[in-house]
């Protein structure tokens, strides 16, 4: 039944069918403040700490949040060095292996739940959050609950030992995702951890503290502080803490690896990127369109792994352009709760200005800019319209960095050798994608690519069992996969 008035905007959409409205339901209230999670309690943190974490898709205050200082982050410390003499690293693998398919388990039955605190916080469409990132979440931890008894085959022919303390910062593009890459792979092979989310995205965090509670993780296992730079620094410069994990922005990763120089600190880095989409003429052309709104579109930009650079074969570029654009047409913009939206917020308004600027810094440099004009994009919220520019240079600082946002700096190439070129012509070196049907092609392509990650006639595809992983300035270590334990295993 259609419930819709006329003035109801999904109707005025040009290229969209109209749709009624489709929140989801599902409640999962918001704690009204967040403290931290350490040696097995939830603590409120200190009063004289507390910031404001607001709702993208609102503008509007979500919680209070405490920021740890150097003294509670010592304490975090403290209650996993304990946890792991006294508890986790000496356990056999095959019981820790129990408790990660417990906490995997758990993560499936309040999916709905983390789904929906998940886009609240962070912005993203629901669509996202309940079938890509939960699913990935819980299958990370089932991946990693298999290895745990299985460590003897992690190096062949090495004895190996856990690492001790990890130290882990993560970013807000992916919150739970990016906690559950780093948890799970400490976690079976013997670590235990002190986890820091991002400053705009504590809440799925803190309800997985829940779970792991729920799963009767052993106090201490895992620790979680929130608050944003100093507490993340305070961890990197904490003496107890034997490794880091950092996935965020290149810079603050350059920070933590001078801060780290010296220190005897393992360290691994997932860091920016600037992912090029390669489309051969002969590439399945609207397969390859798909692939690029993925790529760039349906997590507002907000991957490191974002394809945000798209080289087109010459011949096929205007063709190719009216397609995508067409299909852009057709994206829903608007409240992430919302189950058809397809583009959702920006995670903050601080996000949100920085999008605007390098639109802007692309215009002032000559590029054409096109934003899809069909879904009206709300004016309460960090919104951004999916963007194209047209006619920009290699040298174009918009093809240069990063910008974390749902736009594609558009470029031609003639030539496989011109599109090799063109792609690695970047400081980073995260992912990319080559679309074409010639398999010799691809894999000539491929593997000519400086980027830990190429996907083939695809975009955005995670597997716990594929190793993620940049070069360059993108950072070094790998996620996932039998490469994802050695940063967490000694050899002995
Ligand atoms: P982004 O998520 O935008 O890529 P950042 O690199 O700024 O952003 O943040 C990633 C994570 O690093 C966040 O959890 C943030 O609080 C943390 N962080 C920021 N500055 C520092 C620092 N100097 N030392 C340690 N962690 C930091």
């Amino acid at each position: 039944m259609n419930q819709q008035k006329p003035s109801d905007p999904t109707l005025k959409l040009r290229g969209a069918l109209p749709l009624a409205p489709a929140p989801e339901r599902c409640p999962a209230p918001v704690p009204e403040r967040l403290g931290h999670f350490i040696g097995g309690e939830v603590v409120p943190g200190r009063d004289e700490s507390l910031f404001t974490s607001y709702e993208p898709a609102t503008g509007e205050p979500l919680c209070q949040v405490a920021a740890a200082d150097a003294e509670e982050v010592d304490r975090a410390v403290t209650a996993a060095r304990s946890a792991f003499d006294r508890v986790w690293g000496g356990m056999p693998g095959a019981e820790r292996g129990k408790y990660l398919y417990r906490i995997a388990r758990r993560i499936q039955e309040r999916s709905r739940e983390l789904a929906v605190l998940e886009s609240r916080d962070n912005g993203k469409p629901i669509r996202e959050t309940r079938d890509v990132d939960l699913p990935l979440v819980a299958a990370h931890f089932f991946y990693y609950a298999g290895w745990a008894d299985k460590l003897d085959y992690a190096i062949p022919g090495q004895r190996v030992r856990p690492v001790g303390v990890a130290g882990q910062i993560i970013p807000w593009n992916f919150p739970l995702l990016m906690a559950a890459w780093k948890l799970a792979p400490a976690l079976a092979t013997g670590n235990t951890v002190v986890l820091k989310p991002a400053e705009t995205t504590p809440l799925t965090a803190m309800m997985l503290a829940e779970i792991l509670a729920e799963a009767e993780l052993p106090p201490g296992v895992v620790n979680i502080v929130n608050g944003a730079g100093a507490t993340g620094a305070a961890l990197v410069d904490h003496p107890g803490v034997d490794k880091i994990a950092f996935t965020g922005s290149t810079e603050v990763g350059r920070i933590i690896t001078r801060a780290t120089a010296g220190s005897g600190k393992r360290l691994t880095m997932e860091l920016g990127g600037k992912g090029a989409n390669i489309v051969f003429a002969d590439a399945a052309l609207d397969q390859a369109v798909e692939g690029v709104i993925d790529g760039i579109f349906f997590n507002q930009g907000q991957v490191c792994c974002a394809g945000s650079r798209l080289l087109i074969e010459e011949g096929i570029a205007a063709a190719f352009l009216d397609r995508l654009k067409r299909r852009i047409e057709t994206l829903r913009i608007g409240d992430p709760l919302d189950k058809n939206t397809d583009v959702g917020a920006l995670n903050s308004v601080e996000q949100l200005q920085r999008v605007q600027r390098y639109i802007e810094i692309g215009r002032r440099q000559g590029a054409a800019v096109w934003q899809g004009s069909a879904c009206p994009t709300p004016e309460q919220g960090y919104f951004v319209a999916p963007t194209l520019l047209t006619g920009v240079q290699q040298t174009d600082t918009v093809v240069r960095e990063e910008i974390f946002g749902p736009v594609l700096s558009v470029l031609t190439f003639r030539t496989p050798d011109e599109a090799i070129r063109k792609a690695n012509d970047t400081e980073y070196g995260l992912a990319a994608s080559v679309w074409t049907e010639k398999a010799s092609k691809l894999f000539e392509v491929a593997h000519a690519l400086n980027s830990g990650v190429v996907w083939a006639n695809g975009a955005n595809l995670f597997d716990p069992a594929s190793p993620f992983g940049g070069m360059r300035h993108s950072g070094f270590g790998r996620e996932g996969g039998i490469a994802g334990l050695w940063p967490y295993l000694e050899i002995q």
